[in-house]
């Protein structure tokens, strides 16, 4: 008789030994599961490198368990209870156990099924802990957050007092991009067997950026410590045609999958700052980004709940302009140079991601579910707790200001200063009427004109209100905002 005790099933998500359910799993008691639901794969336009990326990292994960000696089901099914029952089928129908989903139609789906749930150690951050802090909060200020935290896990700080005298260095790093930058390559990640498999069922053929084992995220951690870490910080918010990544650490998809776990990460990020070769700024920058955004987001997600994700206070009702999936549809060269590295990579950092991507969608009124589901599909390291306050709270402050004080609304001078983009454009981003007038420029006023009554008691945007009122060509504008609209729409803007 099998001696086997408990079925564990692995979430796509939860690629990690040493965390999660697996950490004290015995090869002699417990079934590892996973399923490939068709759920998963289709029916959505999902971006491909996308799902081989979820797909052969999962498949190359069960392996590694296979040769450590675990008994492994790995099934393909309709959905993930459909898999579970054929597993539990054949195996005497022992009890299921997972560490705790990451989304809420998950953790809804598996307690339903009678799975029994161990902490979700994925994050820094016990959600019952975020959730401590966000009611004692007046506003969930990200800062705040992330000041508790640096305090609470002892990161660059001596007693309460921060390293380097400061708790943030926003200022030093928020550099333009430097003139024909290239900086060290990035590394490739050659392919093999079960890639290669992957890459045939999907009829795609993957590139080289994206790792998809244990290994190559280590490897590609270690590049960035040692080739890019110093100089992260000063060109984090830039963007420039000449370099698709600057100095990006490409870990947030190794980290959302599970392939490393955020204590990793750091620890490598505090060794390389002692050796005293990463300047304060750098350090400080990347540190913030894990312990701070992405933990808050994480905590955001499960504080807010489910019905969250639905928020439209703006009453944003456009549907997702023909430029998210077609960078032939658009003259912007921001927007095109934007959507042309996601079909190509999956990726592109925070700065495009928040102030061209999502700004344009809140500038020309963009459903929020339907660029939330879209933000979802294209982006390799898209999982729902990340997306959803992002781009429901931040990216086009469809909750009102749950989560931020004022929406991130720019004109085109914010991505001319930021980026080399504007060089190449035919439109102008000084200009917010005629037909040169950037479209970003003139849907910016016009985003204010018209949400005037919603935001003018902000006293956050007095400043840009007074700029408001002083505009003298006010129905030039809106005519021509009238026209952008329908451009973009068309197609043709
Ligand atoms: Fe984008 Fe406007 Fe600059 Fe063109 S001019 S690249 S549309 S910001």
């Amino acid at each position: 008789m099998s001696a086997m005790k408990r079925i564990i099933y692995i979430p796509f998500d939860h690629l990690h030994r040493s965390y999660g359910a697996l950490k004290d799993a015995q090869r002699k008691e417990d079934v590892i599961a996973f399923v490939e639901s068709a759920r998963m794969t289709t029916g959505r336009p999902w971006h491909k490198e996308r799902l081989f990326f979820l797909i052969s990292s999962a498949r190359h994960f069960a392996q590694s368990l296979k040769d450590e000696g675990f008994t492994v089901e790995y099934v393909k099914a309709p959905t993930t209870i459909d898999g579970l029952n054929e597993i539990k089928a054949k195996h005497n129908n022992l009890p299921i156990t997972c560490a705790e989903p990451s989304s809420f139609t998950q953790y809804e789906a598996l307690k339903n099924y009678g799975a029994t749930f161990v902490e979700n150690d994925f994050f820094l951050t016990p959600r019952p802990l975020f959730t401590l802090w966000a009611e004692k909060q007046k506003s969930f200020l990200m800062e705040n957050f992330y000041r508790a935290q640096r305090i609470r896990l002892n990161i660059l700080v001596e007693g309460k007092d921060p390293v380097g005298g400061a708790w943030n260095f926003d200022k030093e790093n928020r550099l333009p991009p430097p003139k024909k930058y290239e900086g060290p390559a990035y590394l490739n990640h050659a392919r093999d067997e079960i890639d290669n498999e992957v890459a045939q069922e999907l009829g795609h053929t993957p590139i080289e950026t994206w790792a998809t084992t244990r290994d190559g995220a280590l490897k590609q951690l270690r590049n960035f410590i040692d080739n890019h870490f110093a100089e992260f910080g000063p060109l984090e918010d830039a963007m420039t045609v000449e370099n698709w990544a600057l100095h990006h650490s490409l870990l947030s998809p190794y980290l959302n999958n599970g392939l490393l776990h955020p204590s990793e990460v750091i620890t490598a990020a505090l060794k390389a700052f002692k050796t005293g070769k990463v300047p304060i700024e750098s350090a400080e920058g990347f540190i913030r980004q894990v312990i701070g955004w992405r933990e808050y987001v994480n905590g955001m997600y499960w504080f807010l709940g489910p019905d969250y994700r639905k928020n439209n206070q703006l009453q944003a009702d456009r549907k997702l302009l023909p430029l998210f999936r077609d960078p032939s549809k658009t003259q912007m060269n921001c927007m095109k140079e934007t959507v042309t590295d996601i079909n190509n990579r999956a990726w592109v950092h925070h700065i495009p991601r928040l102030m061209v991507l999502s700004n344009l969608a809140i500038l020309t009124g963009t459903n929020p579910q339907e660029f939330l589901d879209w933000m979802r599909e294209v982006f390799i390291d898209a999982t729902e707790w990340v997306m959803v306050p992002n781009v429901i709270g931040m990216g086009v402050h469809a909750d009102g200001g749950a989560m931020m004080t004022k929406p991130y609304a720019a004109g085109g001078a914010y991505i001319s200063r930021m980026s080399n983009y504007c060089k190449g454009c035919s439109y102008n981003p000084k200009l917010r009427t005629g037909e040169s007038a950037c479209p970003f420029t003139t849907l910016y006023w016009d985003f204010l004109d018209r949400n005037q009554e919603t935001f003018s008691k902000n006293h956050r945007m007095a400043q840009q209100f007074f700029g408001l009122k002083r505009l003298s060509d006010l129905p030039e504008l809106k005519e021509r905002a009238r026209d952008v609209l329908e451009g973009l729409e068309a197609g043709k803007i």
